[in-house]
């Protein structure tokens, strides 16, 4: 068996502990006789799964009890209208635009609700994380959203970038870094990620939202839009990404156990980040694209400066077994993601690929 290292955005690696122990259970789960596939999600056996997962979620990212986790379908995606759809008062919210994601969430909410662009980093195809004015802020938005990592052009809110909101709830797209870092999930009033980046495969999207903002919405929302109905349900009014669920389990105990929390990932992942900014900022060849107080840990785009040697070093990785390394196409160039289940051992061999192509080619 040869496995590669896969540097794709999403879905990504997987942690190969955890894809063993899915393959152990994969006939008979724990004696039951059955697949996780093929049982019923109203079974206890299931319900012991998913009680696990959200418990699991809970004590990494430390979810303070007036939080509801939800386990929902659709992806991201589908969040950029549930969220104009369910918070929705006064009918503005207040956008943060670093990105196709933070675009794409605008644009969905603009059918909902007025959209007050607070700050853009587009001038720069989106190289940074715009500084914020307060003073810019709607004094009576639902709702303030940003993308907390932006997958595409690899930057990423610090804590010290966060702005401070007051009252008005903070809602945050935190599909490619979630469990990357310790979050302080008390300063939002809304988190989102879909987990095939960082918690598992496609196919279950974790909402964490406080408490208050799950209310009654007007009649016109559909029912599978609103996360009343669902969190009223335990994530199962209807039948939930049962397998999707379980795998994020396995994932959620691998970083428990395995690796020793989100704290310990978070130094991992520095460690894995900062081998690789070191080398792009000294190379001759390759240079990072993103401003230095914006880089993201999960997400770094990378050119060489020429189409033509991106493609042929993109083409000759693959053949090397580092795979999915083209950058997005309004970026171009590389991009390598990094993130919690790429092992220190795939940056190093990236790098090591680097050295031998800026070597051959400089
Ligand atoms: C991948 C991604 C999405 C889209 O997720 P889907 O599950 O494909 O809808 C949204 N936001 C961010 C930041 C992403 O990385």
């Amino acid at each position: 068996m040869s496995r590669v290292y896969n540097f794709s955005a999403g879905p990504s690696m997987l942690p190969q502990a955890v894809l063993e122990k899915a393959a152990s259970e994969m006939l008979d789960y724990q004696g039951s006789g059955q697949s996780v596939m093929e049982m019923s999600h109203r079974s206890k056996t299931y319900q012991a799964i998913i009680d696990e997962a959200e418990a699991l979620l809970r004590e990494v990212l430390n979810i303070p009890d007036n939080y509801k986790v939800l386990f929902l379908q659709g992806g991201g995606s589908t969040q950029f209208a549930m969220i104009p759809l369910n918070l929705k008062k006064n009918g503005k919210a207040d956008y943060v635009i670093t990105g196709q994601w933070a675009k794409k969430a605008a644009a969905e909410a603009r059918k909902y609700l007025d959209v007050n662009v607070v700050a853009s980093s587009a001038d720069t195809t989106f190289t940074y994380i715009p500084k914020l004015d307060p003073a810019t802020f709607s004094k009576d938005a639902d709702y303030f959203y940003i993308c907390l990592n932006n997958t595409i052009y690899g930057t990423h809110y610090s804590p010290e970038q966060l702005p401070d909101t007051g009252d008005i709830p903070l809602v945050t797209d935190a599909s490619s870094c979630i469990l990357s870092e310790p979050m302080d999930v008390s300063k939002f009033g809304l988190i989102f990620a879909g987990a095939q980046k960082n918690m598992g495969p496609a196919g279950v999207t974790v909402v964490i939202i406080r408490d208050d903002l799950i209310r009654e919405v007007p009649e016109t929302v559909p029912t599978m839009l609103t996360y009343k109905i669902h969190a009223d349900n335990g994530s199962m009014y209807n039948t939930p990404p049962c397998y999707s669920i379980y795998m994020v389990k396995l994932v959620l105990e691998w970083l428990k156990n395995d690796i020793g929390g989100v704290e310990k990932m978070h130094e991992i992942n520095k460690a894995k980040a900062a081998k690789l900014y070191e080398f792009l900022d000294n190379s001759k060849l390759f240079k990072g694209t993103v401003e230095k107080d914006s880089r993201s840990l999960m997400n770094v785009p990378f050119v060489t400066g020429d189409k033509d040697l991106d493609a042929k070093f993109v083409a000759e990785a693959a053949k090397a077994g580092l795979v999915n390394l083209k950058g997005h196409r309004t970026v171009g160039g590389m991009r390598a993601s990094i993130y919690n289940a790429m092992p220190m051992e795939g940056v190093d061999a990236l790098i090591d690929f680097m050295k031998k192509f800026e070597a051959e080619n400089a």
